[in-house]
């Protein structure tokens, strides 16, 4: 079983309340291949939210503490995303998932690229929150382009 990020999958829960369809992972949720999660959520959060960005590193900072994860008005929110994250890894284990495919750029699902803390668009190399606990837990973490480009 695949475990796929909700936005992925067409469900409108990004922050902005927007989904990131991709049509061959909303395929694979609707043949009962995948079954989709977002952390954010998870971790309390609804939708609307604020946008936010990881200050000070990358995902694995968060997790040691090194770094935060701050929302556009300056409220720290490091805890929910931290909460979402365990969410995510209980459920990759539930289900036994042999991969999980997280969208590209997020706080918490980005696997590869986030966004540097600035608020001004400019990415990182890093993981998001999510994505770099399911690493560490030994959980195979791909982002939607690597997935469709290596897997489909
Ligand atoms: Fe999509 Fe992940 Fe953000 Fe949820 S937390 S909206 S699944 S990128």
């Amino acid at each position: 079983m695949i475990l796929v990020s909700s936005c992925l999958a067409g469900l409108e829960v990004r922050y902005n309340s927007t989904h990131s369809l991709n049509k061959e992972i909303h395929k694979l949720v609707d043949e009962n291949k995948a079954v989709t999660i977002c952390p954010e959520l998870l971790g309390g959060f609804s939708t609307p939210r604020e946008p936010a960005e990881i200050v000070g590193g990358d995902g694995g900072d968060v997790l040691d503490g090194k770094a935060a994860v701050i929302e556009k008005s300056g409220k720290d929110v490091t805890e929910l995303y931290i909460k979402g994250a365990y969410a995510a890894l209980k459920k990759a284990k539930e289900i036994n998932a042999s991969v999980v495919v997280l969208k590209e750029n997020s706080p918490s699902c980005g696997s590869s690229m986030i966004y540097n803390g600035e608020f001004k668009g400019k990415k990182i190399v890093g993981n998001g929150v999510t994505s770099a606990l399911l690493k560490r837990n030994g959980v195979k973490v791909i982002s939607e382009e690597k997935f469709l480009k290596d897997f489909l």
